[in-house]
């Protein structure tokens, strides 16, 4: 289930000062609780992942260029890997979906907790080249937004401030989610970030924004005004997973013939689940031993 409003904005302030990206994923984050059965705090936490990975890739990347996010702060949640690509697209998963934590004192999902900060922030960055350009950040808060903003300032020495949010419905079904990230550019007037910084603490939350206008152009506008913004670019965003049956075929051509064997007497068959989308692939007893005897003549091949 992908909603139409799903979609990513690319801004310039007219001013030369900022780049700004602004996205709608509210269907991104609802596809995500849906495939992974998700919790609410768990909801959060990945779903805030996916946003933040999908600012990141689409502000860094082109093409067809990607990026693997690891995070694990060796809380309740576990590890949580999501891939993004600068063509919109986002996949990812929690290793605990089941985290459900009392709101904070603020209202708000404790995602700080779920997620912990004894652990890394990493970027695996597939550019095109044969290994994949990797980069991590201690976790500062957990929180995700704060942890990414950390990372962009720390790796890529671009100050930064990112914003993602995740709000719920009573019960507890993702009512919107989105986000925002504000780069500042070379030359920047100091007295317009230390401007921006405390317009930033005024404005109405991110959830609250898009719940009135789903467009995340309206987020930007509201950020800077209307007149100060140069809208570049719209391009719509969705969780999409690329498996397949014949992926994953291969991923078991590759368990060794033994373990395909004992599959085969044993348990006459396999079911293999995509751990990004939860989708799941059936392999009767005839599958897998096509497969052992495609890896022999393979083997042969090789002699
Ligand atoms: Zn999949």
């Amino acid at each position: 289930m992908t909603k139409t409003n799903d979609q990513l904005v690319k801004a310039l302030t007219t001013d030369n000062n900022f780049r700004v990206l602004a996205v709608n994923a509210t269907g991104v984050v609802q596809t995500a609780q849906q495939n992974h059965d998700l919790h609410r705090t768990a909801t959060a936490a990945l779903g805030r992942t996916l946003v933040a990975s999908l600012l990141l890739a689409n502000s860094t990347l082109k093409g067809k260029e990607g990026l693997t996010v690891r995070l694990n702060g060796q809380g309740p949640l576990g590890g949580m890997i999501v891939d993004a690509d600068a063509a919109g697209h986002v996949k990812g998963y929690v290793q605990h979906p089941d985290v459900d934590l009392p709101q904070t004192d603020k209202q708000e999902e404790d995602v700080a907790t779920a997620v912990g900060t004894d652990g890394f922030l990493e970027v695996l960055k597939n550019q095109g080249g044969a290994q994949p350009y990797a980069s991590s950040v201690p976790l500062v808060s957990g929180k995700i937004g704060d942890d990414f903003t950390y990372y962009l300032a720390k790796s890529e020495q671009i100050p930064s401030a990112l914003g993602v949010s995740v709000a719920f419905t009573t019960d507890d079904h993702v009512a919107v989610a989105g986000g925002y990230l504000i780069q500042t550019l070379p030359g920047a007037d100091e007295t317009a970030i230390t401007e921006l910084e405390k317009r930033l603490q005024t404005l109405p939350s991110i959830a609250t924004s898009l719940q009135e206008n789903p467009d995340p152009a309206q987020l930007i506008n509201t950020i800077f005004g209307a007149e100060h913004v140069k809208i570049l670019d719209h391009l719509p965003v969705s969780f999409y997973c690329d498996c397949s049956k014949e992926k994953f075929a291969h991923s078991l051509a590759g368990i060794g013939r033994k373990d395909l064997q004992q599959l085969i007497d044993e348990d006459h068959g396999a079911e293999v689940v995509c751990n990004f989308c939860g989708q799941k692939y059936d392999f009767s007893e005839a599958d897998l031993v096509q497969i052992l005897n495609d890896q022999a003549k393979d083997d042969e091949n090789d002699e």
